[in-house]
């Protein structure tokens, strides 16, 4: 697994090498993903507590959408990602007004125990997420000129790098037939 800086000129072009970014085979379709990063200064509400650090992490973010190349295999692998977070937030809510709806109608212990089985399961969906996101293709930093991906194939990163120098050689060999005509 690597890593790879995209310039957002590319992105928006769609300049992207038509390999998968999960394992670097050729891709056989490129699905719209949109990759978001809290912005950099939610960082410094960690000094007023977790509540106001998860609120502005939340509603403060950088976006990038792309079309992503996505092979056979993985072709699901970001509706995982979707489906792992929004689908543990919605039992765990679920659970949640459950528990409170039987406030008026259960003894204590067994409401304890119903508030420490929704603990233990929110628990859980919190560290499936963070393996989840070991494991699958991030955004580490997304501002107004690039985006660094975490958990790309090497093969996909390194053929992004040829591609861009690449670019830049043909630039300069364009300045420079300009030149030269001159
Ligand atoms: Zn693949």
């Amino acid at each position: 697994m690597g890593a790879v800086i995209l310039k957002r000129s590319d992105v928006n072009e769609d300049r992207i090498p038509n390999l998968c970014i999960c394992c670097g085979k050729p891709a056989t379709a490129r699905p719209t993903k949109t990759f978001s990063k809290r912005q950099e200064w939610t960082n410094t509400m960690l000094f007023l507590g977790g509540v106001p650090y998860f609120a502005c992490a939340a509603l403060f973010r950088n976006y990038a959408t792309m079309s992503t190349p996505l092979c056979d295999s993985h072709r699901n692998h970001f509706r995982w990602q979707s489906a792992i977070f929004w689908g543990g937030l919605a039992i765990i809510a679920t659970l949640l007004i459950g528990c409170f709806a039987m406030i008026p109608h259960m003894p204590d212990k067994i409401l304890q125990n119903c508030f420490a089985g929704t603990g233990i399961f929110a628990l859980l969906w919190v560290i499936a997420y963070v393996i989840n996101n070991f494991v699958s293709v991030t955004a580490a930093k997304v501002d107004d000129h690039e985006i660094l991906l975490v958990g790309v194939a090497d093969r996909f990163a390194n053929a992004c790098n040829r591609r861009s120098s690449d670019y830049v050689d043909e630039v300069e060999e364009a300045s420079h037939f300009q030149f030269a005509r001159r």
